[in-house]
């Protein structure tokens, strides 16, 4: 447990036995939420967590989910059950999967392959336990606190940011980019619905809500949030005008594209450690953006 300010509790969910790979937050209040909540393979441990930080099974209010990868989502049907009395909010893209997660597990493992079984499933949550939030919906933590949602298109189209307007504290998902192992920040860009211009628009929009704190979720809060959005911006710009003209010269030749991509823009500060390095590899997190970026152009050139 690690207690940071605005009373939020930043939880390390362990994923796949890695410290510093997955986050999730909660924030301590009257109606206390958990904005997202690791892979089913972590659910002990943010129980664990949750306990430790004072949360009876009757106390947890909300659970948020940034968005339905089972990095953020998978714990969320067990955890419901354990914490009988939470509702789940969930952008309304993302809700169906979690009524029924049958498609969202069945893609993620065949994307996944050998390393599912780490990453694990979903239970399903029953309807009426599932809150779709519009853009703009507030969540209550009581005594004049809230989160508001804040639609994020880009990572994925059923992708919210949390701000936390009375503290200006902002939890981003995946919108801004990964942090890992002390490296750079740098675009996390999964198939099968990355959109750059989405992903671009999102972060102009990040940026004028103008958060004093800003967590991304692999890992932590950065050092300076509008710095942080600037640098992701850039990086999600430059490396989505480089997988286009890759496209445009040789389409299909995926090699091209992600050799493209990492001249535009160099991987090499977001793995500059050992730590960094271990951490981008252990979920082909580098390979799935060449996946989610020849998917992108693909879809882009299939429009008429
Ligand atoms: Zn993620």
């Amino acid at each position: 447990m690690d207690l940071h300010p605005g009373d939020v509790v930043q939880i390390d969910t362990l994923l796949a036995g890695i410290p510093g790979m997955t986050g999730v937050h909660l924030i301590r209040a009257e109606r206390p939420a958990l904005i997202d909540c690791g892979t089913q393979t972590s659910t002990a441990v943010v129980a664990g967590a949750l306990t430790e930080a004072g949360i009876g099974a009757d106390d947890l209010a909300w659970i948020v989910l940034t968005h339905v990868h089972l990095d953020h989502c998978g714990a969320a049907g067990d955890l419901a059950r354990m914490f009988p009395r939470a509702q789940v909010v969930v952008h309304p893209r993302g809700a169906r999967h979690l009524a029924d997660p049958t498609r969202l597990v069945a893609g993620t493992h065949a994307l996944f392959g050998r390393l599912a079984p780490a990453i694990g499933g979903l239970t399903a949550i029953p309807v009426e336990r599932i809150v779709e939030a519009g853009e703009g919906h507030v969540v209550p933590l009581g005594g004049g606190r809230a989160v508001r949602t804040v639609w994020a298109p880009g990572h994925a189209r059923h992708q919210m940011a949390l701000l936390d307007e009375g503290e200006g504290i902002m939890f981003a998902a995946d919108a801004v980019g990964l942090q890992l192992g002390g490296g750079e920040i740098y675009p996390s860009i999964p198939p099968p619905e990355y959109d750059v211009d989405a992903a671009v628009n999102t972060l102009d929009r990040l940026e004028a809500l103008r958060p004093t704190r800003l967590y991304v979720s692999h890992y932590g809060p950065v050092a300076d949030p509008g710095e942080a959005i600037d640098l992701g911006r850039r990086a999600q710009r430059t490396i989505g005008e480089a997988a286009r003209a890759s496209h445009t010269a040789a389409p299909g030749d995926s090699e091209a594209l992600a050799r493209a991509v990492d001249t535009a823009w160099p991987s090499d500060a977001a793995t500059r450690t050992p730590e960094a390095l271990t951490r981008w590899m252990a979920f082909k997190w580098l390979d799935n953006n060449v996946l989610g970026l020849q998917g992108m152009v693909e879809r882009e050139s299939a429009v008429p």
